[in-house]
């Protein structure tokens, strides 16, 4: 039985829509599906009342992923079973997405002035919520023909240290955590093995996370059991995903269920959200 607990759609920067998440889901025989989408709740209702509508027999499980500040790092957060209309959360949420949608117009002048012929409407269409990232940057350079693909774009114009890049706001760990925990959801640190300062991993389990992704596409296995090692030495729950965002994004990380937990770890989860609420 698998279950992919990080997946994300078009409510963010993945590629497809909820339902066609859910559809290939489904289809993909996934036993469960938590979709993750970066810094926004929009897709989650859509998901849910399509699988309920269609009887589909997987296990939903509502969640977010919150990129946090760190200099050097991308420390990001999971968090799984939160109450999306949770006000709060979402009003967080919203001043988040206008940050980044400043950041972009920041992104797209530098472009400009580099002279790539790129406007903001053009990044702006390759949306299809109200979130821009800059996945979807890359898909615009890509099909003003800067580069050979997305991911090519991504690396050569707005990666880190590139002539694009422009900083976004982040959440701090802590308020990451605090969020989600308001939210009636569970913390996971994810992809623990991206960070380069592996002390961070400390921090944020000092901070209070309640689980740890140690099943994720780029772990190694020595990784996946250095992680679920230390999980156990702090008695933390085990996760693991995909880190899906459809085929043809600019990520590596374009195969649904090409990581995941079993039913076991799983339950281990349903029964610790069961306990805590
Ligand atoms: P943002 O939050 O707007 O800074 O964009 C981050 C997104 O870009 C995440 O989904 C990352 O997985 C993705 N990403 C980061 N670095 C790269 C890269 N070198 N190539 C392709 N995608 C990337
Ligand atoms: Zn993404
Ligand atoms: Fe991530
Ligand atoms: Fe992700």
């Amino acid at each position: 039985m698998i279950f992919d607990l990080h997946v994300h759609t078009s409510a963010s920067d993945g590629v497809n829509t909820p339902e066609q998440v859910v559809l290939k889901a489904v289809d993909s025989g996934l036993t469960g599906l938590a979709i993750t989408d970066h810094d926004t709740v929009d897709g989650l209702e859509t998901a849910q009342r399509f699988i309920e509508s269609n009887r589909f027999n997987i296990e939903f499980i509502p969640g977010i992923e919150l990129n946090t500040d760190s200099d050097e790092d991308d420390l990001h957060i999971l968090g799984y079973y939160i109450n999306y209309y949770d006000e709060h959360l979402i009003n967080r949420l919203m001043e988040v997405q206008a940050q980044r949608r400043q950041r972009a117009e920041q992104i797209v002048n530098k472009l400009q002035a580099i002279g790539l012929d790129i406007s903001f409407e053009q990044v702006k269409n390759m949306t299809k919520g109200d979130l821009i990232g800059r996945p979807h940057i890359a898909r615009a350079i890509h099909q003003a023909g800067y580069a050979l693909s997305a991911r090519e774009a991504f690396q050569e114009y707005i990666a880190r240290d590139m002539p694009g890049y422009v900083k976004r706001y982040k959440f701090t760990p802590g308020e990451a955590i605090e969020l989600i925990k308001k939210a009636g959801g569970i913390s996971v640190l994810a992809h623990p093995g991206l960070i380069k300062n592996s002390y961070k991993i400390n921090e944020i389990i000092k901070l209070g996370i309640e689980g740890i992704e140690a099943y994720y596409p780029e772990h190694s296995s020595t990784q996946i059991q250095e992680f679920i090692g230390l999980a156990q030495n702090h008695n933390l729950l085990i996760t693991g995903g995909s880190d899906f965002h459809g085929e043809g994004s600019p990520e590596s990380r374009n195969h649904l269920g090409s990581a995941f937990i079993n039913e076991v770890m799983f339950k281990q989860i349903r029964e610790y959200y069961k306990y805590k609420k």
